[in-house]
């Protein structure tokens, strides 16, 4: 009897105890303007977090009574919060290496870019390889597609190999076509073009399949080189607001697909990861993967794979996308299949078999008529695979038969777009598309009214990395040549709220990562941006004025806008 009160005591200290950690908040953000992502509660002033992990969502009052002993407090000061923005299409790595190479997304002239490349060769050793670039022709008056001619004078001791913006197409100097053994007697190669002079030699631009000539030579990266570009990739991201990216593989090589998995996992492993990565492998690699016992979103809260990329075609920009129709620029010619496509019956099994042991599929698909073929693929994988929680994906989705468009909710396929691509391709799209295609082009809201998951994403670093962007270009369709003030295709805008979807919840839906992030409600991962506007309650148009004034990820401050910069 006589130990009943102190048992008793024992207890309700023990309870007194949890219940203060039960209320400990790390960091609390108050008076603001929560727009949670959570249907039951849409809205709060105030958000508590613990540790990585939010805790409540309510009043500042509330919310200022969860405060631990060592809490935080920012003080919103009325400002806007959201939840971290989740880009479902980037290629990371590559992104950070761009932004400490050669820049040349801004060149308006084939003489600047001339000279820019220059500038930047003399600069550099003997020998290293000038890369990535990200130039557009169609930038150009007139817009034809530069030559090694061009920039050989200027880098006569470095290989150079600069790629244009949408990844599809590259131009090596005279330098590094010798390295590969490249002249004009080297044949084409299937899913890729060499572009050639009137007199059949090559002029240093490689299309597609054909820029593997010139990669096969290309020296991996340095280990400080790849430190260096994901650094850079990671402030860049959260400068931004992205807390979460999902990297679809791009490597040319076996060899440097798995140096930069390394290197992700090295700065996981070092807990340096400052934005959660979901990683995709080449299709090729799934029989290792299901050997192995990976499935969909494998992994970590910072690192996860399981994730395997295809391509079915190109991309608009080089005409190489695959299309019902022949081109409206081009008659008779309809663009290409890839070379994935090219053993038809291997694919499909390749996609099947990796559905079966639970593998995610991820299938790139620009014009209607790779979107279609894809959709059956996936229609009869299905099928012969039964139900499934599978999250099939299209990558662009950009030109789309109307009538398909049902078929992404029926077949339960995600569509993982990149608003930004319409209007930046919006500028020159008719020309190739004629004006009745158009009207289906990067069309979401057909895809919405048919009750498709949208996934936004930046195609990083073929486009900027920065959702504010790609919320006002799914918003506004405005080009970014200031021709279509009203959009372009106007009837395909969609609204700020529903594009903020599509950069959280729809994200991590398309990584099978709804329950734990996308969100800001009690349990879930602390990852979240305060913008400088509310931008649900701006027009449209000035949504391009907004910035991130704070990241949050995994309930630390990742980035903090400068004061000089209000
Ligand atoms: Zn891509």
């Amino acid at each position: 009897m006589r130990s009943a009160p102190c048992f008793a005591v024992t207890l309700l200290a023990a309870l007194a105890a949890n219940a203060a950690y039960a209320h400990s908040a790390t960091l609390i953000l108050i008076n603001g303007k929560i727009w949670t992502e959570n249907p039951k509660q849409p809205e709060g002033q105030a958000i508590a977090i613990e540790g990585n992990r939010i805790l409540e969502v309510g009043s500042s009052q509330a919310v200022r009574k969860l405060a631990g002993p060592d809490c935080k407090v920012i003080d919103l000061g009325g400002r806007r919060v959201v939840p971290g923005f989740n880009d479902s299409h980037v290629h990371f790595i590559s992104g950070g290496d761009y932004l400490i190479g050669v820049h040349l997304d801004d060149v308006n002239s084939v003489d600047e870019f001339g000279r820019r490349i220059g500038d930047y060769a003399r600069k550099l050793p003997q020998g290293v390889w000038i890369r990535n670039g990200n130039w557009d022709h169609q930038r150009w008056t007139p817009a034809n597609l530069p030559t090694h001619q061009v920039i050989d004078s200027v880098t006569p001791d470095n290989p150079v190999f600069v790629w244009r913006s949408d990844g599809h197409m590259a131009l090596a100097n005279a330098a590094a076509m010798k390295l590969a053994g490249i002249d004009r007697n080297t044949k084409d190669v299937p899913g890729g073009e060499i572009v050639r002079d009137p007199q059949g030699n090559p002029t240093g631009v490689f299309k597609d399949e054909a820029t593997s000539l010139v990669e096969r030579v290309m020296p991996a990266l340095p280990e400080s080189e790849l430190d260096a570009a994901l650094e850079a990739a990671m402030q860049e991201a959260a400068s931004h607001g992205v807390t979460s990216v999902q990297n679809l593989w791009d490597a040319p090589t076996d060899q440097y697909s798995a140096l930069k998995f390394r290197e992700l996992e090295k700065f996981a492993r070092n807990g340096k990861l400052r934005v959660r990565v979901y990683n995709a492998n080449p299709l090729r690699d799934w029989k290792a993967l299901a050997t192995a016992g990976v499935q969909a979103a494998f992994g970590s809260p910072v690192l996860r794979m399981g994730n395997l990329k295809s391509f079915a075609d190109g991309a608009l920009g080089s005409e190489t996308a695959w299309m019902d129709a022949p081109f409206a620029d081009k008659p008779g010619y309809s663009g290409l299949s890839s070379s994935d496509l090219s053993d038809s019956a291997g694919y499909y099994a390749s996609i099947q078999g990796a559905d079966k042991v639970g593998l995610q599929i991820s299938v790139h698909a620009i014009g209607d008529r790779a979107i279609h073929t894809v959709l059956d693929i996936f229609e009869r994988a299905e099928h012969e695979n039964g139900p499934a929680d599978r999250r099939f994906r299209i990558e662009h989705v950009q030109h789309l038969r109307p009538e398909d468009a049902g078929r992404f909710a029926t077949l339960g396929v995600i569509a993982s777009m990149q608003p930004y691509h319409a209007i930046d391709d919006g500028r020159w799209a008719e020309k190739e598309l004629g004006p009745v295609r158009i009207q289906s082009s990067y069309a979401w809201r057909l895809l919405l009214d048919h009750h498709a998951v949208l996934a936004f994403g930046s195609d990083w670093p073929v486009a900027p990395l920065d959702p504010l962007l790609g919320i006002y270009a799914a918003a506004t369709r405005r080009t970014l040549d200031g021709k279509n003030p009203g959009g372009w295709v106007p009837q395909q805008r969609i609204t700020v709220a529903e594009a903020v979807h599509a950069y959280t919840v729809g994200s991590a839906y398309a990584e099978h990562q709804e329950q734990v992030k996308g969100s800001l409600e009690p349990g879930k991962l602390a990852d979240l941006v305060v913008l400088t506007a509310d931008i649900f309650n701006i027009p449209p148009a000035d949504l391009d004025k907004a910035r991130v004034y704070t990241t949050v990820f995994d309930g630390a401050v990742v980035y903090q806008q400068r004061a000089a910069q209000h």
